[in-house]
């Protein structure tokens, strides 16, 4: 393997292109457009990584939308599940090296030293940058990332597989954690997408009995392929007065684009149960009752994606073969159709891009 020095302390595999192609996001609303772009180059503490999977998570589409109340600023380039080799590196890399297989996750960068950081809530830290959203990121042949904040993917991890553990698969993982969920209790799983199909196999390795909630039966049928016991189509009857019906639901994970689906997730709640809210639709209210949520001792908690070390756990527990990840690939340039059958809903799970 040769190497070659791009600047002073700088290494690579070999010198990478001067351009590559990544999807462009110019405006909000507006398709991505496949452009030629100059590949980024490595600064100090940061590699250059050579996708080779990305997939498309609902915040990209989010993103180019400009849905939240904070927005990127365009021209950028979305993805924030983007798999491949490091084929350069800063100045004062020690970790990760040349051809080592990362993962370059939402949480880009975080400062490692403010109270959140410390405390083992980097995902919390004021001073974070977003792969994908304030930084550019995995639509492309090429992304740049903070040489801490690439995590290792293992030996054995197909890069296919590895990308929708990025996102869909730390999140959920965390939001299991933080729901509590632990065996005998019943964990329902609003939306069975990219997050869901992942969310309803981490409840199980809780321990915990699911139910499964989605407007198509096709979602619920692969919700029970992966250990759902119960399902619920939310557009043929009430999933609240359902859930109720089995006995209430101990944690409710909130992961559809919808508030309607918030509000479900609520009233199928058991007394003493916690709502734990992930997905994050453009319509950004929902109106919860005071009193049934004090007398009926709810908790309700947000979760924003998770830790290094939740992602770490999640490719572990991949490469022992306890998930089954479910994706379409797809060539990059169809980036705009695959954004459309998602919001249609025809994507089984999630949709991976190769360069
Ligand atoms: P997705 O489009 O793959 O899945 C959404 C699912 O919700 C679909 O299967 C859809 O049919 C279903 N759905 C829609 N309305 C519903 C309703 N009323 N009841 C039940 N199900 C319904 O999206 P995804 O990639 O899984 O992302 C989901 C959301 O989570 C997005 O808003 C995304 O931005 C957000 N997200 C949050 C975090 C975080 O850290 N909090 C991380 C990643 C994604
Ligand atoms: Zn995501
Ligand atoms: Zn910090």
């Amino acid at each position: 393997m040769s190497t070659s020095v791009l600047e002073h302390g700088s290494a690579a595999l070999a010198e990478p292109p001067a351009t590559m192609q990544a999807a462009v996001v110019r405006s909000f609303g507006e398709p991505l457009r496949l452009e030629e772009v100059a590949t980024p180059v490595p600064g100090w503490g940061e590699v250059l990584v050579r996708i080779e999977a990305s997939g498309l998570c609902h915040t990209d589409i989010h993103a180019a939308h400009g849905d939240w109340p904070v927005k990127p600023t365009p021209p950028f380039v979305p993805g924030h599940e983007g798999v491949g080799i490091v084929v350069a590196v800063g100045p004062d890399v020690t970790e990760p090296v040349l051809g080592d297989r990362v993962a370059v996750p939402w949480l880009g960068y975080a400062c490692g030293t403010c109270d959140h950081c410390v405390s083992g809530w980097e995902t919390l830290c004021h001073q974070q940058r977003n792969t994908g959203y304030s930084v550019d990121g995995g639509f492309a042949e090429y992304v740049k990332a903070a040489a801490h904040f690439a995590v290792a993917v293992p030996d054995g991890i197909d890069p296919l597989d590895a990308a929708p553990l990025t996102c869909a698969g730390v999140t959920t993982y965390k939001a299991v954690k933080v729901s509590g969920a632990r065996s005998s209790d019943l964990v329902a799983v609003f939306g069975i997408g990219g997050l869901g199909h992942l969310a309803v196999q981490y409840a199980r390795i809780a321990g915990a009995r699911v139910v499964a909630v989605d407007l198509h039966d096709d979602k619920l049928a692969l919700a029970r392929e992966l250990g759902a016991e119960f399902t619920v189509n939310a557009a043929a009857e009430d999933p609240a007065a359902a859930i109720q019906s089995l006995g209430g639901a101990d944690a409710a994970i909130a992961l559809a684009v919808a508030p309607k689906a918030f509000a479900d997730a609520y009233g199928s709640l058991r007394r003493g149960g916690t709502l734990v809210f992930v997905g994050l639709p453009a319509d950004n209210r929902l109106e919860i009752p005071i009193f049934e949520t004090v007398l009926n001792g709810i908790t309700i908690v947000g979760s924003i994606v998770g830790t290094r070390t939740d992602l770490r756990e999640v490719f572990e527990l991949h490469a022992a073969g306890r998930t089954r990840v479910i994706r379409e690939e797809r060539p990059l340039a169809e980036v705009n159709e695959a954004i459309a059958a998602v919001e249609a809903g025809h994507i089984p799970a999630r949709v991976v891009f190769t360069p």
